[in-house]
């Protein structure tokens, strides 16, 4: 029989992890873990030793684990007709169903939908669309795109390059010219000078920080802002109050697009259809993928808003059909999970129950962690929480790094059999757990999580 070990064995010898020490892999000194299973909110190793996943893999697994009606719907679409691309006008049934279903979800304003398979591709499209759209207006000039610090929007040469965190630019010669980064809206992070600020204050001085660098740059040369509704791998931080109001203002005086990217708060994760639906913002495109499907196939989808799409129209009547395609756009099974998976979505109203499970996980992360000695922060907004920790709570001063309390605390939640995932750039212990999950999921991964915290606490002090 071929045991958990062989496999891992196996595995160091072939396999390239994202995100993974790899020499340290390679050598046996790094762990590894083969997933046969999962089922709710758990998932099951090779030992056949069950986690409960308070992660949803990477935010993506809202529906949970072993949902076997979105399986059916893979294969049966997988029988009648498996593949066929969507150049020049061919479509496929689930394609143009879903399309309608997201349009519907995302309400007035947005137009039509454009089809990849993960979050970065589809913010490749994104920036190739606001490039077309400037040339198309006659504005060559007009082209480089704000981002935020800490923001997260793919792993790719352009993706990476807005994606605001250090790991994914060193050693890669990133960013590209002509991505900027500006202020994250991280209250908690404020530095010393902005110490007094309210939240308003202080998301009035982010507009204030975006709007000087517009600026600097020159206004006919700024084409779009990027951002997620609740800053994600970034440390998952909802924005401080009046932030996105703040921030549309400065675009809208400068004729700036808005790219909302949806990828993690898009189909219910914090409590609304979209994360710009809760914090009012009006976006001129909006990137989704994750839970769009529920990660049961790779799909992700950019929609375009009636403003941006009147121009591509325009274009393709100057130009001719528009030079952008992949192979998989509108693949038809990841079209047919994800109308599965937005019926579980819909069925179970499981947006509700991120208000109101999510509700009770951000109480529940309060009552435990929100005097705790090593706990600067517990923040979160629906089914998105963190920890933040720090040596004082009292000044938020940050451990040091070489401590790595973070990724202690997170292999002391493995001991438990939780997964909640250290964040980069800081100590920080992130929770997405599945949209299903219980009140008594809850109690049972705070219960978890006080174990671990309490763990490392003690080897600490
Ligand atoms: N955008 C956001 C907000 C994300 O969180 C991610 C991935 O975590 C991406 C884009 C990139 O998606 P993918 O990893 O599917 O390329």
């Amino acid at each position: 029989m071929t045991t958990h070990q062989d496999l891992i064995d196996r595995d160091r010898k072939v396999t390239f992890h994202a995100s993974t020490h790899l020499r340290d892999f390679a050598n046996g000194d790094a762990a590894g873990r083969v997933i046969t299973g999962g089922k709710g909110i758990n998932i099951i190793d090779k030992d056949g030793r069950e986690f409960i996943d308070g992660f949803a893999g990477l935010y993506c697994v809202n529906i949970g684990y072993g949902r076997t009606e979105v399986a059916e719907a893979i294969y049966q679409q997988a029988l009648e007709m498996a593949y066929y691309h969507t150049y020049v006008g061919h479509s496929n049934e689930p394609q143009i169903a879903l399309s309608e279903k997201i349009l519907e979800l995302a309400g007035p304003g947005m137009s039509k939908v454009y089809y990849g398979l993960g979050g970065s591709d589809a913010n490749e499209t994104q920036l190739k669309l606001v490039r077309y759209y400037n040339n198309v207006l006659g504005r060559p000039q007009k082209k480089k795109v704000i981002s935020r610090q800490r923001g997260y929007h793919g792993s790719g040469l352009a993706t990476g390059s807005l994606t605001g965190l250090k790991a994914f630019h060193d050693q890669f010669d990133l960013p590209m010219a002509g991505i900027l980064h500006t202020e994250a809206p991280y209250y908690y992070h404020r530095a010393a000078e902005q110490q007094g600020m309210s939240e308003r204050e202080f998301s009035a001085w982010c507009a204030g920080k975006l709007e000087e660098m517009i600026l600097a740059e020159g206004p006919d040369t700024v084409a779009a802002f990027i951002g997620e509704p609740v800053l994600g791998t970034g440390g998952i931080v909802p924005p401080p109050e009046g932030y996105w109001e703040a921030i549309q203002a400065v675009l809208d005086k400068y004729d700036i697009l808005l790219i909302a990217d949806e990828v993690v708060c898009g189909f219910g994760r914090i409590g609304a259809d979209f994360g710009s639906h809760k914090y009012g913002i009006k976006p001129d495109l909006i990137t989704v993928a994750k839970g769009l499907t529920s990660a049961y196939q790779p799909l992700s989808g950019v929609i375009v808003g009636d403003r941006v799409w009147k121009v591509l129209e325009q274009g393709t009547g100057e130009l001719g059909p528009i030079g952008h395609g992949w192979t998989y756009s509108g693949h038809a099974l990841g079209c047919a999970a994800a109308l599965a998976n937005l019926a579980i979505i819909e069925r179970e109203k499981l947006t509700q129950n991120a208000v109101d499970t999510g509700g009770y996980l951000q109480q529940r992360m309060q009552q435990a962690f929100g005097n705790h000695p090593i706990v600067g922060e517990a923040r979160g907004v629906g089914m998105l929480a963190a920890l933040e920790f720090s040596v004082d709570p009292e000044s938020r001063c940050h451990f040091d790094p070489s401590l790595k309390v973070g990724p202690r605390i997170a292999a002391a939640a493995m001991e438990e059999n939780l997964i909640a995932r250290a964040m980069p750039q800081g100590d920080i212990l992130g929770f997405a757990p599945p949209l299903i999950a219980t009140r008594d999921d809850i109690d049972e991964i705070v219960a978890r999580t006080e174990r671990a915290v309490n763990k490392v606490t003690d080897e600490l002090v």
